[in-house]
């Protein structure tokens, strides 16, 4: 296989941008079951984007991604590089233009010298120390399981714990009959999704979509604003893709809104606290859905907004409605959440409303909070800590930190930068792009685990072509290792959540099935056996009879079918007010 620059960024590029939406269940996709479900739908891509045809800049070129220059502050902030007119040690020099910009340039003159590189011996080392840190034996894992439980019952207790167990008000499981026209609304935590959903009974369903990238600038802007943006989308959505008209009438809409919200009842949710790096201000302890049905009556959208639901809920549901089996759903996307069934008496703090005990009632864990503010469960390293404390929200979602997509390629970024402060990478070469916080995406360490070439040529693409460095085939094989590491960690952190529900719930005897979703499972090649492999290794040879599978698309399938059964509920007077 041969990788230049330029095929290489187009397939980075692929990975980046809204690609692969073509239908919900990608062949390819890890633990992926099947085209023999008979229960299954179908996604049409129109391919739009909303983003670039509402005028908006274009997410890619977004704060953090890999090949922009630096700002004079971050320059000067993290000391990496001389100050103008200086040579830094690592053989970089800084000019000041005549505009006051400044231009860095790279020293080295001759490029038939052998810079120096790591040693095969210091790379050994090294790659001990990391194994080391980031390596979980079962028995860690196990430890972990407990507490994990634990925490899970406390949430269930009473209000205001730090995995909040959030009741979703999604009364049971789907029928398999639900059938209509919806809307659905996905903002996700990278991505912004608009689709209308057909869903056909027996487990079928079609569907119209459009996807496009946020901008680092409105994760950020006033929480009304990123609303209003939303709602502004899906109005160009019904008018211009759909072709919709007044005289159509008004579509349900089933809102995706993956941040922990308090729910007093379906159509209402509070934010409880931003993760994933959004910041948006005037948002934060107040009522989304009401804000959002605010802006859809300002911008005169033809949606009427039934449920308010979360990635993982809706993944559940969608994944329950074409199989039955599956009684959990986990989301591995920019961040790392769960959800499942529980009885309604085994949730005491929702009592009051006087449930029937054995009523299903969805939980929207938010375990990506598990072990925040104390930290005395997870074996966090330096680098989990560093990516805590320089986070927008320290403390926070200490799970999530350790697993998610927005963090795994910062953490292999993080070690590089100490291999490269220690001298011992990339001596003499100009490492200021890989000295940009959140520099390297996590599809880098995707590609880099699948680089099975000799040569490693994948890896000496991402390096050269992204970050403008040169490596060695020893350095490449570590790169590699240390990709693994990190991924495998994850994926192992991951199965620990998974297993306390299943603990939690018995399932181990019987088996269940686990949906799962999020372009961590979707594209980590071999992220779904590392979890199979964890489940075994905290319970032996039944942790076979838990299996994850690449999920139905629970932000858009998943919240069509939740607003249909929100609407047969209510038709049937079962506890209306919720
Ligand atoms: P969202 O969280 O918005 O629903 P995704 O499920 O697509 O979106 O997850 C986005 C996250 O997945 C980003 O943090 C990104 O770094 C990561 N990601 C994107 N492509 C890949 C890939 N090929 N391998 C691993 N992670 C990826
Ligand atoms: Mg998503």
């Amino acid at each position: 296989m041969s990788v230049t620059p330029d095929n290489l960024a187009s397939r980075l590029a692929g990975l980046n941008t809204s690609e692969s939406v073509t239908n919900g269940h990608s062949p390819s996709a890890p633990g992926s079951p099947s085209s023999e479900n008979p229960r299954r739908g179908s996604v049409l891509d129109n391919g739009t984007n909303l983003g670039s045809a509402l005028g908006r800049k274009s997410s890619i070129g977004g704060g953090a991604r890999p090949g922009l220059g630096m700002t004079n502050s971050e320059t000067e902030r993290r000391g990496s590089v001389g100050s103008a007119g200086r040579i830094s040690r690592r053989g970089s020099n800084i000019v000041m233009t005549p505009s006051g910009a400044q231009a860095v340039y790279h020293t080295r003159t001759n490029d038939d010298v052998e810079l120096p590189h790591a040693e095969k011996k210091t790379i050994a080392d090294h790659l001990r120390k990391y194994e080391s840190l980031l390596t979980l034996t079962p028995q860690r894992m196990r430890m972990i399981v407990h507490s994990f439980e634990e925490t899970l019952d406390n949430g269930l207790q009473k209000d205001g714990q730090v995995v909040p167990m959030i009741p979703t008000f999604v009364f049971g499981w789907p029928s398999g009959k639900e059938v209509g026209e919806y809307l659905a609304l996905d903002l996700g935590g990278t991505n912004l999704r608009v689709c209308l959903v057909t869903l056909q009974g027996q487990g079928k369903f079609q569907v119209t979509q459009t996807k496009y990238r946020l901008t680092e600038e409105q994760k950020q802007d006033e929480g009304q604003k990123l609303l209003d943006f939303c709602a502004e989308c899906l109005d160009s959505f019904i008018r211009d893709t759909l072709g919709r008209t007044e005289a159509d009438g008004i579509l349900p809409l089933g809102f995706t809104f993956s941040y922990p919200c308090s729910q007093d009842r379906i159509d209402h949710g509070v934010l409880i606290r931003w993760t994933k790096g959004f910041g948006a201000p005037n948002i934060e302890g107040r009522d989304v859905a009401a804000m959002f049905m605010d802006s859809l009556k300002r911008f005169n959208v033809a949606a009427e907004l039934t449920a308010l639901i979360n990635d993982t809920t809706g993944t559940l549901i969608a994944s329950n409605y074409v199989d039955p089996h599956t009684k959990i759903a986990v989301i591995f996307g920019t961040g790392c959440n769960a959800a499942y069934m529980e009885n309604a008496g085994s949730i005491p703090k929702i009592d009051s409303i006087g449930l029937p005990k054995e009523q299903g009632m969805a939980i929207n864990c938010e375990w990506g909070a598990f072990d925040s503010f104390d930290h005395q469960h997870l074996p966090r390293t330096k680098y989990d800590i560093i990516i805590d404390e320089s986070s927008n929200k320290p403390g926070e979602q200490s799970f999530e930190k350790m697993i998610a997509g927005l963090y795994l390629g910062e953490i292999f970024r993080l070690i590089i930068c100490e291999l490269i402060d220690a001298g011992d990478l990339f001596l003499g070469q100009n490492t200021y792009k890989l000295e940009k916080a959140y520099a390297f995406d996590t599809a880098f360490l995707s590609l880099m685990e699948s680089d099975i070439t000799d040569e490693l040529l994948t890896i000496i693409g991402v390096f050269t072509h992204f970050f403008g460095v040169e490596t060695t085939l020893e350095e490449r094989q570590f790169f590699k290792k240390l990709a693994v590491l990190i991924g495998t960690r994850s994926a192992r952190l991951s199965a620990c959540g998974i297993a306390a529900i299943v603990s939690k719930k018995g399932y181990l005897e019987e088996g269940c099935a686990v949906g799962a979703d999020g372009s961590l499972y979707n594209k980590y090649p071999n992220f779904a056996n590392r979890v199979h492999a964890a489940l075994v290794d905290i319970f032996g040879e039944k942790g076979k009879n838990i299996v994850t599978h690449h999920a139905e698309d629970g932000s858009g399938v998943g919240s069509a079918i939740i607003a249909a059964m929100t609407k047969e509920r209510k038709d049937r007077g079962f506890f209306v007010e919720y």
